[in-house]
C-alpha cells in the first residue's frame, strides 16, 4: 500500500502561491501535499477577497515578462477549470510627466513591445469621456494588459486543479517543525497535532508568517527581512447615473496613480455601484495578533489615508464618485514587505541545502504573478534551478541580496519614498527597533507605511 505520509513535494501555506505551486507540482506527476494552518480559503492572510489588479506596467524590467507569461497562464488555467478568474479591461497609469517610475514604465513598455498610449490631460479627458481628470503637468499611460483577478476564486481554482491532478490537501495543520532527515535526506515536517510527513523537497509559501516560520519552525534558519503590514482596501459609492461607466463590462480600466501617495484601484465588479480605491500602505503587525483595522480607525494614519483618497477621487473622478461621505466599505488584508519591495524566491540554504525552497515577501504585488511563481518554485524544487526563461528574473529575488545590502536591490526610483520618510518623522520617533533587517518606528499605533511608488506597488 502506498505510504500516505511520504511525498515528492510538500508545500506549506495554501495562499495563492502555495496553491499554484501544489497544482503545478501535481500536474508534473509529483506526489504532492499542500498543508495549511487555517481553513482553506480563509481571510486571515493575503490571498482572499474579490479583486486584485493585473498589469504589466512595472518600472523594474524584470516583472514585466513575468506578468506577460502569467497572463497567458491565467487563461490556460481558466480553460482547464472551466470558469473565469480574470477580467481583462486594460490598465491606466497616471502621474507627473517627470515621475521616474512612470518614465521607467514607459521605457519598459517599449522594451517589451507592450501596446501603450501616452495621453496628456486633454487626451485623457477625451479617451475616458470626461470620467478621468488629471492635473496639467500629469500624463496618463494606457496599456491593454490590465484588469482584475478574482483572488479567492483563483485560489480555489488552483486547489481544485491540484486535487484533480492527484495532490493531497490538508487544512487545519499548523506546521510547527521542519527538519532535514539526516538518514535518508529530504525533509521531515511536523504539524501541531503531531502528524509527521516526509518530503523529498519542501516549498515554504507562508505569506506574512514566513519570517516566523523560517526562524521558529525551520530551527533558526536565515533571518528573512519580511515585514508583515496590515492594510485596508476601501470601496466608494459611485453616484447615481454613473454606475455603469465604471464597470468592467464598460471597459473601465484598473488604475494606479504615481503621486504622493501611490493610489490604486479596480473598476466596479464585485460590489455593484462601488469602486475600489486604496492607498498602498499600512501599519506593521504581528500576523498572529492583528488589530483588524479597527484600532486603526480614527487614528491619525487612517484619517490621513482617507483624506488623501478623498482628495484624489474628487480631483480625478469629480462628481461621479461620492468622496464627500468617505468609503462605504473597508476590507483588511496583510502585505509581506521586503525592504526593496522585491520578492524572495530562493533555497533556504544552510543545512537545508536545496531541500527547502522559500517564497515570500510578495510586497503587495505578487498575486498576478502566482502562475509563474508556482512554476519557478516547482522548477527549483525538482531541478535545482529555474527554467532558462526565468533565470534572469529570479536573480533579483535571491536571499543573499540582503547580506550585501540590508536595503536589498538598488532602485532608480528613490524620490518615491519621500512620503514614507515624511510620515516617519511626523510620528514622533521615540526609539528605533529592529524588525528583520528593517529599522522602523517603534510606536505600535503609529507605525504607518505609506508608499508612493518605489517598487512597493499593490496593483
Ligand atoms: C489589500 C491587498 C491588495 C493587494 N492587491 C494586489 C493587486 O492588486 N495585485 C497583485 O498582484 N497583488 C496584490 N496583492 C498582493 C497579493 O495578494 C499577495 O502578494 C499574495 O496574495 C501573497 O500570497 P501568499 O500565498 O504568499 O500569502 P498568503 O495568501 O498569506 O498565504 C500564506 C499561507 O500560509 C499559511 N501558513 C503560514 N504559516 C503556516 C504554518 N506554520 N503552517 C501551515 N500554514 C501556514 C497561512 O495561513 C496562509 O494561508 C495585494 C495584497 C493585499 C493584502
Amino acid at each position: 500500500m502506498e505510504d500516505s505520509t511520504q511525498f515528492d513535494v510538500i508545500v506549506i501555506g495554501a495562499g495563492v502561491m502555495g496553491s499554484s505551486t501544489a497544482y503545478q507540482a501535481a500536474k508534473r506527476g509529483q506526489k504532492t501535499l499542500l498543508l495549511e494552518q487555517f481553513d482553506f480559503l480563509h481571510h486571515l492572510g493575503s490571498s482572499h477577497g474579490e479583486s486584485r489588479t493585473i498589469r504589466a506596467t512595472y518600472p523594474e524590467e524584470y516583472y514585466t515578462p513575468m506578468v506577460i507569461e502569467s497572463e497567458k497562464q491565467w487563461r490556460e488555467f481558466e480553460s482547464e477549470i472551466g470558469y473565469k478568474v480574470y477580467y481583462k479591461t486594460g490598465q491606466l497609469d497616471l502621474g507627473p510627466a517627470d515621475n521616474s517610475s512612470l518614465v521607467s514604465i514607459i521605457n519598459n513598455c517599449r522594451t517589451h513591445s507592450i501596446n501603450h498610449r501616452i495621453l496628456d490631460r486633454d487626451e485623457a479627458r477625451t479617451r475616458f469621456s470626461g470620467m478621468v481628470e488629471i492635473p496639467e503637468n500629469w500624463i496618463a499611460v494606457t496599456t491593454e494588459l490590465g484588469g482584475v483577478l478574482k483572488p479567492t476564486k483563483a485560489v480555489a481554482m488552483f486547489q481544485t486543479l491540484a486535487i484533480k491532478h492527484g495532490a493531497i490537501l490538508k487544512d487545519k495543520r499548523e506546521i510547527v517543525d521542519v527538519a532535514v532527515d539526516k538518514h535518508r535526506g529530504g525533509v521531515l515536517v511536523k504539524s501541531g497535532s503531531g502528524e509527521k510527513f516526509w518530503g523529498k523537497k519542501c516549498v515554504v509559501t507562508a505569506g506574512a508568517w514566513i519570517s516566523k516560520m523560517v526562524q521558529n519552525v525551520c530551527n533558526g534558519g536565515v533571518n528573512l527581512p519580511v515585514q508583515p503590514v496590515e492594510t485596508s482596501l476601501f470601496y466608494w459609492k459611485i453616484k447615481e447615473g454613473y454606475e455603469v461607466d465604471f464597470t468592467v463590462g464598460a471597459g473601465f480600466p484598473s488604475f494606479a496613480s504615481y503621486g504622493d501617495p501611490y493610489i490604486y484601484g479596480t473598476p466596479a465588479l464585485e460590489f455593484p455601484g462601488l469602486i475600489k480605491v486604496a492607498v498602498h500602505g499600512g501599519r506593521e503587525c504581528d500576523p498572529d495578533s492583528r488589530t483588524w483595522g479597527a484600532a486603526a480607525a480614527g487614528t491619525e494614519g487612517t484619517t490621513m489615508v482617507i483624506g488623501y483618497l478623498k482628495e484624489w477621487i474628487k480631483s480625478t473622478f469629480g462628481d461621479r464618485v461620492n468622496w464627500e461621505d468617505g468609503p462605504v466599505m473597508r476590507q483588511s488584508c496583510m502585505y509581506s514587505l521586503t525592504p526593496d519591495g522585491d520578492f524572495v524566491i530562493d533555497f533556504l540554504g544552510g543545512e537545508f541545502n536545496e531541500y527547502v525552497v522559500v517564497a515570500g515577501g510578495f510586497s503587495g504585488h505578487g498575486f498576478k504573478m502566482a502562475p509563474v511563481v508556482g512554476r519557478i518554485l516547482v522548477d527549483l524544487a525538482l531541478g535545482g534551478k529555474a527554467a532558462a526563461a526565468q533565470e534572469e528574473e529570479i536573480k533579483h529575488f535571491k536571499l543573499r541580496r540582503f547580506e550585501d545590502n540590508p536595503k536589498g536591490n538598488a532602485k532608480a526610483f528613490e524620490e518615491q519614498v519621500r512620503l514614507r520618510m515624511m510620515l516617519q518623522q511626523l510620528h514622533t520617533c521615540k526609539h528605533q527597533k529592529k524588525v528583520g533587517s528593517f529599522s522602523s518606528v517603534s510606536e505600535p499605533d503609529e507605525n504607518v507605511h505609506l508608499h508612493s511608488g518605489i517598487n512597493h506597488y499593490t496593483s
